[in-house]
């Protein structure tokens, strides 16, 4: 049995996830689910680089005027320069580094 740590470890091994799509992925639904992703990617992050892997960030986007947001665990709101609500979540993958 695998821990919901684990599970999000091995999906991302094997393609990119939007924390959306992370929490499909688990079954998680609700409020505090995009939240609950976040905080295990950012635990997740700080323990691959022991095993020499490497958590990739495809950075937030906002899709109304294309603003690239930094390459940060979070999902932005709205965007810093048109202020649109309209926006591309980060997306996560997990590489072996070297
Ligand atoms: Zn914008």
């Amino acid at each position: 049995m695998m821990t919901r740590r684990q599970r999000i470890i091995s999906l991302l091994e094997e393609r990119d996830y939007s924390p959306s799509e992370l929490a499909q992925a688990l079954g998680l639904r609700g409020r505090g689910s995009k939240k609950l992703v976040l905080d295990e990617l950012r635990a997740i992050q700080k323990t691959l680089k022991r095993e020499g892997k490497v958590l990739l960030i495809k950075p937030a986007e906002c899709r109304k005027c294309g603003f690239r947001f930094k390459p940060e665990i979070k999902v932005p709101s709205r965007c810093p320069r048109c202020k649109s609500e309209w926006i591309e979540e980060p997306r996560f993958k997990i590489e072996r580094r070297g």
